[in-house]
């Protein structure tokens, strides 16, 4: 089976990481989809996230990465699957994908979601904590690959905590 995993990957972290990698143990083919939100104003563009998640996954040999703008049951319609993968943390993730997944369901009766549960050390993990870490000089070493860390470090270089 051929899965979606659509997402931000604002910058991908390592909660990202080993749902993609189980997935990759468990679906023959991983397409890692990053949407390109034009309404959202990302740190790093599709170009730096592209990059990042493909340094990170690049001794997998059945994941793929890809990148949309628009509705993903647009983009699932031109694949040649109709299986979409999210991760799930917490209770507020369950909420919003659950919402998320209905409002896709409705929209194309086609499409499928499936969740995977997180990793319990990797529960509080999210791009946006990493973001909100970094910016302060803080060490995320071990919540992103290496490849993240540096552009992390690149990013906020010229940033000073008394800004
Ligand atoms: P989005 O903006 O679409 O939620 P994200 O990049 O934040 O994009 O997340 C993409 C997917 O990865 C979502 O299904 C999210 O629940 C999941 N995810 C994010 N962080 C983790 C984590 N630490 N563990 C497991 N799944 C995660």
């Amino acid at each position: 089976m051929k899965v979606i995993y659509p997402g931000s990957f604002d910058p991908v972290t390592n909660g990202h990481l080993d749902i993609i990698k189980r997935a990759s143990e468990n679906f023959d083919e991983v397409i890692v989809a990053i949407l390109d939100n034009k309404s959202k104003k990302p740190l790093f563009n599709v170009k730096e996230r592209k990059y990042m998640l493909k340094e990170s996954v690049k001794d997998l040999d059945n994941v793929e990465i890809d990148s949309f703008s628009g509705l993903l049951v647009e983009y699932v319609k031109k694949s040649d699957t109709n299986v979409v993968l999210r991760g799930l943390r917490v209770v507020s993730d369950y909420e919003n994908e659950m919402r998320n997944a209905l409002a896709n369901k409705s929209l194309d009766n086609n499409i499928e979601t499936l969740f995977m549960v997180s990793k319990a050390e990797y529960t509080f993990l999210s791009s946006s904590i990493v973001k909100e870490i970094a910016s302060f000089h803080g060490n995320v070493e071990e919540l992103v690959p290496k490849v993240v860390n540096e552009n992390l470090k690149e990013k906020y270089k010229n940033t000073y905590l008394e800004d």
